[in-house]
């Protein structure tokens, strides 16, 4: 089972950005299996594998990340998160690709790539606004729906290889853009070169990823899962930028994903654009909040486990009330929470899920059956807890009708709360 080997290394972890020695330890979350690992019904008497799953910080460059010890292949390849199904996510990508099409002064002239492009949700945009593209994905399966749709897709990871062979055929990216792919980047230096190599001089790149600030103060400890690779602060990420010449030039910190970061960056010989006077503040926000000190990132662990103790309180008080309890959105995160925190179907009959390629599935290690919206309304449960605590708005409006029997939503993240 060549795809599934563990190929750890051979000595103790070393940073993935710059190769110092690991042993500082941000959070212990135990043995889990791969977040996004959805079990199929035929495959339910069969074994899963458990990883460890473990932040470490890294004591000279302060990148929060997990040891390596999956092939990224056999993560990505089959993805089973198609970007689509979210109503505020591509309400976000339009809005993006509206801002930065002014911004830069894109149009028919100007070629946008997009790394990690999925199923082309994002891209869609630029192309109805007549900006040529190219999506970069490893997931054949929804590169191919990104195909179906119009959305040139060359099916392979990035890295300074693809950004040499893009070059070479002449790809030359007036913008170029990954939301919510450095932090899954294995060989994290690779894909920065790989930046540098295939951007343009006068070229803009833009990146989002979710920001480790509020990771930290707002306790989003579920985001950290095995595909996850690396938690970024400003302070770190923009090491890794300077050590292959490039400058971040601005940065915006954005709602998506519990809090994000979209940095600028381009060539660090070029002098344009300015780099504005955002970086430097939220450079000293970030020293504010102890993101220098590593007892600050000591401190995170013993407050995750808190936080599960919290939740397991507040879920074996509601059944021995004799409440019946289920999970809405069959996400990465609620996968690190649950199988933390030990929380299987003695607690939470089902999770519901909007889309399609999860339903029928079950949670990787929990095995809680995904199943459809719909069958709130047979069930009539008590309370439904928020996987995705990030889009709980959302969900309460589309749920609203729970409440015609008295059912209440909980979150779980940053401490557990029932909304009324
Ligand atoms: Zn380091």
């Amino acid at each position: 089972m060549e795809d599934l080997a563990v190929s750890a290394p051979s000595v103790g972890p070393a940073c993935r950005s710059c190769t110092a020695p690991l042993s500082h330890i941000v959070a212990d979350l135990g043995m889990t299996p791969l977040a996004n690992s959805y079990v199929e019904a035929s495959q339910l008497s069969a074994s899963e594998p458990f990883f460890p799953l473990r932040a470490f910080v890294c004591e000279r460059c302060l990148l929060v990340q997990l040891e390596e010890f999956e092939s990224p292949e056999s993560i990505f390849t089959d993805y089973a998160y198609f970007s689509s199904y979210s109503d505020s996510w591509l309400a976000h990508a339009r809005a993006y690709v509206e801002a930065i099409s002014e911004r830069l002064g894109l149009d028919g002239s100007t070629q946008v790539v997009e790394i990690a492009s999925n199923d082309g949700y994002l891209l869609q945009y630029f192309k109805a606004r007549g900006i040529p593209v190219l999506g970069v994905d490893p997931a054949a399966n929804v590169a191919r729906v990104a195909v179906e749709r119009g959305i040139p897709t060359e099916v392979r990871f990035f890295g300074e290889a693809t950004a040499r062979d893009l070059a070479a055929r002449g790809v030359r990216p007036r913008l170029l853009l990954g939301n919510n792919v450095l932090a899954h980047v294995p060989d994290l230096n690779d894909f920065v070169r790989g930046l540098q190599v295939l951007l343009p001089p006068g070229g803009v790149i833009t990146m989002e990823f979710p920001h480790l600030l509020r990771l930290m103060t707002e306790n989003q400890f579920d985001t950290i899962y095995h595909e996850h690779f690396s938690y970024f602060s400003l302070i770190a990420v923009e090491q890794v930028f300077a050590r292959h010449g490039l400058t971040l030039f601005d940065v915006e910190e954005i709602p998506t994903h519990g809090g994000s970061l979209r940095i600028f960056a381009r060539h660090g010989r070029e002098d344009a654009p300015p780099v504005s006077g955002r970086a430097g503040a939220l450079r000293a926000r970030e020293a504010d909040a102890g993101l220098r000190r590593l007892a600050t990132y000591s401190a995170f662990d013993e407050q995750v486990k808190r936080t599960k103790r919290a939740l397991l309180r507040f879920l074996i008080e509601l059944k021995e009330q004799g409440k019946s309890v289920v999970g809405y959105g069959a996400a990465a995160k609620g996968n690190t929470l649950l199988n933390y925190c030990g929380v299987g179907r003695d607690f939470l009959d089902y999770v519901v899920d909007r889309s399609p390629h999860k339903q029928g599935r079950h949670l990787p290690g929990t095995r809680i059956p995904i199943l459809h919206p719909d069958v709130l309304r047979e069930t009539r449960p008590d309370v439904v807890l928020i996987l995705p605590w990030n889009i709980k708005h959302e969900v309460m409006e589309q749920m609203a009708h729970i409440r015609e029997w008295g059912g209440r939503f909980a979150v779980p993240i940053p401490e557990v709360a029932v909304h009324p």
